[in-house]
């Protein structure tokens, strides 16, 4: 049988066809892998806490050691071995200083529910007053505005929430478009809860990573894109699910995110 030169085409495209189908299909199976992987973390946040607290305190004595001693080698033999030499120590020293923030953010994440303070009746404006205070800096120098709807009274552990408008202010800030940061807060109640919500007009996030966000060290960017260490939704949430509530994004890709949150009317705990 003679073979066309059009068939052998028709053949190799086939054979491509299948190989990207195979690629996509990996690929789909990989992300569901990750998707339930991070369910079953946001599922399981609590035993994660302690997890994160035996292992900050594991991990502090040898990284003092490596920190310490890389800073060692570095102030006597810098300049005195070779231009490689000092280029590894700096990358070393890079990574120590890289490796520090990340056990200090787990450390962080690990003190929500350990040393959380007991519910009060917070007004929530005073509450963002105080997160823009402590952030003054960063909105000056990026211009952003800020404004904000009518705050509800709620009962929460105040300091925890300071914290959660600071993290979500300072990412809308960060993941900025290019544009001066636009961000409102707002609250509406809805049966027996308040509904929050912080709205920017920055880089947006696409459908498949709203949940994946939310797993502690999981990032969307570079550190040399956005700087970060991928903990401070992760401790958003812990936050929100201490005090009875969930939190989720909405987004529209290049346009904005919004982030809601929700505190139960009448939290007792
Ligand atoms: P970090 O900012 O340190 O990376 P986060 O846990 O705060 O860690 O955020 C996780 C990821 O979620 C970020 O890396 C970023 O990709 C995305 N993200 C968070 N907030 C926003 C936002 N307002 N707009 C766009 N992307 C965001």
């Amino acid at each position: 049988m003679k073979i066309e030169y059009k068939d052998l085409k028709a053949v190799n495209i086939t054979v491509k066809e299948k190989k990207e189908k195979n690629k996509a299909g990996r690929e789909n199976r990989k992300n569901e892998e990750i998707q339930a992987a991070a369910e079953e973390l946001r599922h399981s946040s609590a035993g994660l806490e302690q997890f994160a607290y035996v292992t900050s305190r594991a991990l502090e004595e040898p990284l003092r050691i490596v920190a310490r001693y890389t800073q060692l080698v570095a102030q006597r033999y810098k300049g005195k071995l070779d231009a490689d030499a000092d280029e590894f120590i700096g990358y070393i020293m890079d990574g120590a200083t890289w490796m520090q923030k990340l056990i200090n953010g787990l450390r962080a994440y690990s003190r929500v529910g350990r040393q959380g303070k007991p519910f009060k009746p917070t007004g929530c404006e005073a509450v963002l007053d105080r997160a823009l205070t402590n952030r003054r800096a960063r909105i000056e120098e990026s211009g952003a505005v800020i404004t904000h709807g009518i705050l509800p009274t709620v009962m929460v552990d105040a300091s925890q929430l300071v914290q959660l408008f600071e993290k979500l202010i300072g990412n809308a800030i960060k993941y900025r478009n290019g544009e001066p940061p636009h961000i409102h807060i707002s609250a509406e109640q809805k049966g027996n809860e308040w509904i929050f919500s912080v709205r920017d007009n920055g880089i947006g996030i696409a459908s498949e990573y709203y949940e994946r966000i939310f797993v502690i060290f999981q990032r969307l960017h570079s550190r040399k894109e956005y700087p970060g260490n991928g903990i401070g939704l992760a401790i958003c949430e812990r936050v929100v699910e201490r005090h009875g509530g969930r939190i989720w994004v909405e987004s529209e890709l290049g346009k904005n995110s919004t982030f809601y949150f929700t505190i139960p009317i009448n939290g007792d705990k």
